[in-house]
């Protein structure tokens, strides 16, 4: 059996979530077209008849600012040292050479595949040029052109993978599919519709935190806060008359009844934390 650690390393909206979600065939990381949407390194595990891989989406490698950013450069850094494979993930309309310096200065000890994304959105020309760039580099075993978004070349990048990994044990049961709790995902939901019906900072100074969850007879409850750092945010989140949260409130749910295959009842509150993202106490009690 081929098994082993699959990193996905790259600059923030390189389309690393997305992959994930396109590898496993189900959605297990949130994917938004703003930066910095993924916070934790989040294990999704591949099992088939003939192979166990263990995938790890990454936060986009950024200089951190924040606490809150050393804890996701922590997040690169463990999932650096434990890959059998790098996915080294470029957008192909970004510049090679920053991609380049980047991928150099991670100092991988693991082989790289080096993989194109949103070839959908570049001509034969570009996508033939960058081709070319990465595959002179010293850490590209191969380099590979996909869309992650339009799922095109998967299959072909997963027999690569295959191909590079060693044989082995499985370590998680077969119906494993990540390491992270169900409550994990429940809140990245909430999460990432912040990211989308919110402007500004919020999405990047909110964060949520799952208070409750009992799988009843009939539904699940679920109640979870959403923590901000100003009390002025309070209300932008509310929106007029609870507007904002009533739909927040009802996307998230639809989301989350699809993942849980069950009814949902969802029930969210606003609090202000100042500075949680400085704050070693709160970052831990959010579970960064
Ligand atoms: P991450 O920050 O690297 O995890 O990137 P995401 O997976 O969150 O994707 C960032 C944005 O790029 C989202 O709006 C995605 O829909 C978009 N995206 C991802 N893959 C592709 C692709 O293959 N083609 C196009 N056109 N867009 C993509
Ligand atoms: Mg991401």
């Amino acid at each position: 059996m081929k098994v082993g650690f699959v990193s996905i390393f790259g600059k923030p909206n390189a389309g690393k979530s997305t992959l994930l979600n396109a590898l496993m065939g189900e959605k297990l990381a949130i994917v938004s077209p703003k930066v910095q949407t993924t916070r934790h390194r989040i294990k999704g595990i591949l099992t088939g008849k003939d192979h166990q891989v263990i995938f790890s989406d990454t936060p986009g490698i950024i200089e951190p600012r924040y606490k809150l950013h050393e804890k996701m450069m922590a997040a690169v850094k463990g999932s650096l040292e434990d890959a059998d494979l790098a996915l080294l993930m470029v957008d192909i309309r970004d510049n090679a050479e920053e991609n380049d310096q980047l991928f150099t200065a991670l100092h991988l000890k693991s082989p790289a595949i080096v993989v194109l994304n949103k070839t959908d959105e570049a001509g034969v020309e570009k996508t033939r040029l960058a081709v070319e760039f990465f595959a002179s580099k010293p850490y590209a075993r191969k380099v590979i052109v996909i869309s992650a978004l339009k799922k095109t070349n998967i299959s072909l990048l997963m027999d690569e993978v295959l191909a590079v990994l060693p044989e082995g044990e499985p370590f998680f049961e077969g119906d494993d599919l990540s390491d992270l709790p169900t409550k994990f995902f429940v809140g990245e939901m909430i999460r990432e519709k912040i990211f989308f019906l919110y402007g500004d900072e919020i999405p990047y100074q909110a964060t949520v935190l799952v208070q409750e969850f009992k799988e009843k007879t009939t539904l699940t409850k679920i109640r979870a806060d959403i923590i901000v750092q100003r009390e002025s945010q309070k209300g932008i989140i509310l929106g007029e008359g609870g507007k904002m949260i009533r739909r927040l409130g009802t996307e998230a749910r639809e989301d989350m009844e699809k993942f849980l295959g069950r009814k949902v009842f969802l029930e969210l509150f606003v609090k202000a934390r100042p500075k949680w993202r400085d704050n070693e106490l709160f970052l831990k009690e959010y579970g960064y």
